[in-house]
């Protein structure tokens, strides 16, 4: 499993928290109602990308992580899957934020067939 995936979670919090105390500056009359949507936007940007930086974690350990012998077997011709990856469809989470995750998957070199991790 990757382990270098909040390589960037510092300055994304901090983007958060200086994005809100600047914005908080900016609108000294924001009703509670309005400091909730400019909290939760930012907030929402931040879950999205945490989200998606973490499921590229296990997406990218999938099938690279294993090792020759123990990757997947071809279910139509038994040859050993070999590693691709794809830009997987877009996900659209909370807030509307969209994540455009990669994915790994496996795939025989003899007779084609893909064969996707669930999930
Ligand atoms: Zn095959």
């Amino acid at each position: 499993m990757r382990t270098d995936f909040d390589v960037h979670w510092d300055e994304l919090a901090e983007e958060v928290l200086s994005g809100m105390k600047e914005w908080r500056l900016q609108h000294p009359k924001a009703t509670l109602r309005e400091l909730e949507g400019a909290l939760d936007e930012r907030l929402g940007k931040m879950r999205a990308r945490m989200l998606q930086d973490a499921a590229l974690a296990s997406a990218a350990a999938d099938i690279k992580a294993a090792q020759e012998t123990e990757r997947p077997i071809c279910q139509a011709c038994g040859s050993r899957l070999v590693e691709r990856t794809v830009a997987a469809r877009e996900l659209v989470t909370q807030h509307n934020q969209v994540l455009k995750p990669e994915r790994s998957y496996g795939v025989c070199p003899t007779c084609g067939t893909g064969l996707f991790p669930p999930g």
